[in-house]
Parts: C-alpha cells; sequence; structure tokens
C-alpha cells in the first residue's frame, strides 16, 4: 500500500515522542467483495505536552484513524507505538494494560455514559476496574477540575445532566486513568456553541495540569485552529499536508486546505490568505478512490500526472510538509 511518505515524523529517538503512527491502514468490507479505504498509509508522530489536529470533512477517515490508533478496531496495517511499544498485534491482556495511558474523548458524551450509573461511580469507574477504587477526595478533585460541583452532580445519572456537563464527565472519567495521550474525536460538535468553547477550555486546561499530548480531530477549521500546534489535513483517507497551525491561514499550500481555508471567510482572510479556489465536486466514494492523488477530482491544479501519480509529502520549510506535485 502506498503511503503518502514520512518526512513529517521527528526522529525515532525523539526521547519525547509519546506517540509514532506509520503507515496506518484502515479498511472495512461493504459486501460483494468491496472494502472501504477509510486510512490508506497515513503517518504522524505526537511529541510530549502538543497538540496535533486532524482536519478534514466527513469522510476523510480522520476518526477512523483516531480509532485504529487507539485499537478499536486494529489497524488492518501499519504500526502504532506508544512511548515506543508497539500495540498492533497485542493479545487482548496487553493490550489493555498498555492502552491505559492512551484515553479517547467521544464525539456523543451522552451515548458514552451508561445512564443507569451515577456520576461518582462513571469517574471512579476506570481506576476501579484496575483494582484501586480511587476515594472520595480523588473524585471530587477530578471532577471540580473539569468544572462540575461534586456537591451537585455526584448522584445524579446522564439524563439529569446536560450535554456539556456529561462531556466534562467524560473527560473526568479519561483523567482519572492519568493518561499521557487524550485522543479527542469532535468532542464539541454536537454541542451548543455557547458550550463549545467551556469545553475546550477544559480540554486545555487539563492539557496544562496534566501534562498530556492530545490528538484533536474535527471538521471545524476554526476549532482546530485554535487548540493546535500542528495540523494535519486529510482528505479521503491521506495526508494532504502538516502545518503549524500557526501558519495555517496565511501558508497553506495544498489546494485542498486552501479550498477549506476559502471556505472559512476569516480564516482565509488572516495573514494576506485569499482562498479563492472553488468547490467543484462531492467527496468520491471511498470504496473506489480516484488513481494517483486521490483529491484530483476536485483540484482546480489537476493535471495529467496527477492521476497517475500519487503525491508523496514533501518538506516546504520547517515544520511545513504538502503531498502535491504543483505547488
Ligand atoms: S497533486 Fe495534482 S490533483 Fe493533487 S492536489 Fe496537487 S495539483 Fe491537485
Amino acid at each position: 500500500m502506498a503511503g503518502t511518505g514520512t518526512t513529517h515524523l521527528r526522529p525515532g529517538e525523539s526521547g519525547d515522542r509519546v506517540l509514532a503512527v506509520e503507515d496506518l491502514v484502515v479498511e472495512f468490507p461493504a459486501g460483494r467483495g468491496q472494502k472501504v479505504h477509510a486510512v490508506s498509509g497515513i503517518s504522524f508522530d505526537l511529541v510530549d505536552g502538543e497538540t496535533l489536529g486532524i482536519l478534514g470533512e466527513s469522510g476523510c477517515g480522520k476518526s477512523s484513524a483516531g480509532r485504529a490508533v487507539m485499537q478499536l478496531p486494529p489497524p488492518v496495517g501499519g504500526s502504532v507505538r506508544l512511548n515506543g511499544a508497539e500495540l498492533t498485534g497485542l493479545g487482548r491482556a496487553d493490550l489493555r494494560e498498555r492502552r491505559r495511558t492512551m484515553q479517547m474523548i467521544l464525539q456523543n458524551p451522552v451515548a458514552a455514559l451508561n445512564p443507569r450509573r451515577k456520576v461518582a461511580d462513571l469517574v471512579a469507574e476506570g481506576p476501579s476496574v484496575w483494582g484501586g477504587k480511587p476515594d472520595r477526595a480523588r473524585i471530587e478533585a477530578v471532577l471540580e477540575s473539569v468544572g462540575l460541583d461534586p456537591a451537585t452532580v455526584w448522584d445524579r445519572r446522564p439524563h439529569e445532566l446536560s450535554g456539556g456537563q456529561c462531556q466534562r464527565v467524560c473527560i473526568a472519567r479519561a483523567l482519572m486513568l492519568d493518561p499521557r495521550v487524550l485522543i479527542c474525536d469532535e468532542p464539541v460538535s454536537s454541542l451548543d456553541v455557547s458550550v463549545q468553547a467551556q469545553i475546550l477550555n477544559v480540554l486545555e486546561a487539563a492539557r496544562e495540569r496534566h501534562g498530556l499530548s492530545m490528538i484533536f480531530i474535527a471538521h471545524d477549521l476554526a476549532v482546530v485552529k485554535n487548540v493546535s500546534d500542528r495540523i494535519m489535513v486529510m482528505y479521503l483517507g491521506k495526508v494532504c499536508e502538516v502545518v503549524p497551525s500557526g501558519a495555517l491561514a496565511g501558508s497553506a499550500l495544498h489546494p485542498y486546505t486552501r479550498l477549506l481555508l476559502a471556505s472559512v471567510p476569516e480564516a482565509a482572510q488572516g495573514e494576506g490568505e485569499q482562498g479563492g479556489e472553488q468547490e467543484n465536486a462531492e467527496l468520491p466514494s471511498p470504496l473506489n478512490p480516484p488513481s494517483g492523488c486521490r483529491f484530483r477530482t476536485r483540484c482546480p491544479l489537476a493535471t495529467d500526472r496527477c492521476a497517475k501519480e500519487e503525491p508523496k509529502l514533501r518538506q516546504t520549510t520547517e515544520g511545513h510538509h504538502v503531498a502535491c506535485h504543483h505547488v
């Protein structure tokens, strides 16, 4: 399986590299011998305290990539190393043990919580599974750290909480296990705009307080830009561009990234970005992705070469990598 390059990976001997994902492949059976090519040979890494944003529209494979890192389910191919230890191919017990330091926050917090359990039990559940039921003071401290009043929510069940409160409970559950890596999959997209900022603040505070590294997966460019140190743009299972978040608005090169920027006027106007590329087609089917560059059916710069040859990521400036033949 062709990949989209690894020039954006930091050196393997980097002591502060907590997660290294190489040539990740995720496929799902789709009947009649067909398969969905959800993620096709992508690579990325994460260093201590860093937030990597994964940006792309629905169907680009960003959530599949996040789940594959968690081995939920394991990827069809590729390598996932957490603190240097390979996760793919591990047995169930070993995987559970190793994965403990990597937690996930999902899009729908209400569905993520057992409706029959009280908040205190939900938050205590993780450590209890590992044989160390936390004391009340620890649970209260974590609840307070995510902005919940323990006295108010202690005995409540999920249906008695708002969506934002449920997401705070989910974050508290994750923090109880002292993770090093938090994978947030569209954590605010189901919430009201007014609540989104509060949850983002909770995540940012947790990142600072616990020294977390985060993968932040979302389709909302403004949200990803605000929370991330680096942004990886995905399209139809491939990586298009990896760029420092501060350089996104003014320096994005890939035609797809520029299309995303053009769809958000305030982002396109930032730092001289003119936007300009026009939407000209729907997302092709992941059952049968276009040959060569997968973006070519929507790309205003596409040439014959783009149909024949897959572009590989190459570095343009320090920390900025793009996969395109013509930029
Ligand atoms: S490789 Fe070709 S089709 Fe792909 S983004 Fe670049 S110009 Fe467009």
